[in-house]
């Protein structure tokens, strides 16, 4: 979608800063980190957020999660928090689907 600034990311008009990337999805570094390890990951596909989600596209949605586990594990992120935010009250502020996930600080329960 040519006004998705995450769309931009996944074809470069924008830089970020790259921690993985395949055929079908993206992880870079959150440029206003929350935790000491934030990073999101995206499908390359343009998908508002997990409700857009359907059994025509959901392989991505278990590609990036198994994607989420070798990255945390690579890492060494024993625990770690992961977060998609859906719509405006939850706090979505980019309407491209995106999996928080954050790690390296103690985490609150429930979520502000
Ligand atoms: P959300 O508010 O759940 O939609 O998450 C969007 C996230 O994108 C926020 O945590 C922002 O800090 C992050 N973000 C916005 N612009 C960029 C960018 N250019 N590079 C990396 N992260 C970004
Ligand atoms: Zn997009």
């Amino acid at each position: 979608m040519s006004d998705c600034l995450f769309c931009k990311i996944v074809n470069g008009e924008i830089p970020s800063k790259k921690l993985y990337e395949d055929d079908q999805c993206l992880a870079f570094y959150d440029i206003d980190p929350q935790a000491p390890v934030h990073f999101l990951v995206i499908p390359k596909e343009h998908l508002a957020s997990v409700s857009s989600v359907n059994e025509k596209n959901d392989a991505v949605v278990g590609h990036i999660f198994s994607v989420i586990a070798k990255l945390t594990n690579k890492l060494q992120l024993g625990s770690y928090r992961v977060v998609s935010n859906i719509g405006g009250q939850a706090g979505q502020s980019v309407f491209h689907l995106h999996f928080h996930v954050l790690a390296g600080r103690d985490m609150t329960w429930p979520p502000g």
